[in-house]
């Protein structure tokens, strides 16, 4: 009787230790991780190109300034011209507007560089910004998923333990303090299955005698070797 329930507790325990460390929550753990890397990352690169387009509508707005400033210069200097009669002036101011006209030929070129540049950056945010989106909704469904299997194994973890204090119940405190003590020495199964003739842990080959009385069930038994409790399945 003990020795079936014991292998209860055996199989509980080792579904128990499953449960705790299981590979999917690690696996995810990961990945949320990865995917926070991912997200900060491309964050940075979005918010540098946000200002970078930033500084250079205010680039754009300066040069706006100076190319009306500088038009009106012409202006003026057109209307001198023609209420002038000085050869000297005249001359002068038609090499002002030259060179004025030629600066603003060059600041308008400037922003038209500069509104390439814009669209280019734009676009590249724009792609950045679907990215993030994209990674973040990623992002929650991994979380979501987690948290939805956390859970689960949670409750699973909780169920099992509510069915061993049943079992220890019925088990001699003896064997179970025994058992309990084995299990915290060794870190895991104080209990192990026999294989043929074998210990399925330490691989020991049990007298024969032992493995019959084991199948009858009439005792609880340990291994001769490593002391953990023959289970017969
Ligand atoms: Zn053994």
């Amino acid at each position: 009787m003990d020795n079936y329930l014991l292998y209860e507790i055996f199989i509980i325990d080792s579904r128990l230790e499953e449960l705790k460390k299981n590979n999917k929550i690690q696996e995810m753990t990961k990945k949320i991780s990865e995917f926070k890397a991912k997200y900060d990352m491309s964050k940075r690169r979005y918010e540098q190109l946000v200002l970078m387009i930033k500084d250079k509508h205010i680039k754009q707005k300066e040069i706006a300034e100076k190319i009306k400033k500088l038009y009106h210069e012409v202006d003026m200097a057109e209307g001198e011209l023609y209420s002038s009669s000085n050869i000297k002036l005249l001359n002068q101011l038609e090499e002002k507007i030259k060179y004025t006209r030629s600066q603003i030929k060059k600041l308008e070129d400037d922003a038209f560089e500069l509104l390439l540049e814009i669209e280019e950056i734009t676009k590249d945010a724009q792609h950045i910004g679907a990215e993030l989106k994209n990674i973040k909704e990623q992002f929650e469904e991994v979380k979501e998923n987690l948290n939805e299997q956390k859970l689960e194994i949670e409750n699973s973890i909780a169920e099992l333990m509510k069915k061993r204090e049943k079992i220890v119940e019925k088990i001699d405190k003896g064997i179970i303090s025994e058992y309990e003590e084995l299990k915290n020495k060794t870190g895991k199964g104080a209990a192990t299955l026999i294989n043929g003739s074998y210990c399925s842990a330490c691989r020991m080959q049990l007298p024969l005698m032992l493995v019959e009385e084991l199948k009858n069930k009439k005792t609880l038994t340990k291994c001769p070797n490593c002391r953990r409790f023959l289970i017969v399945e």
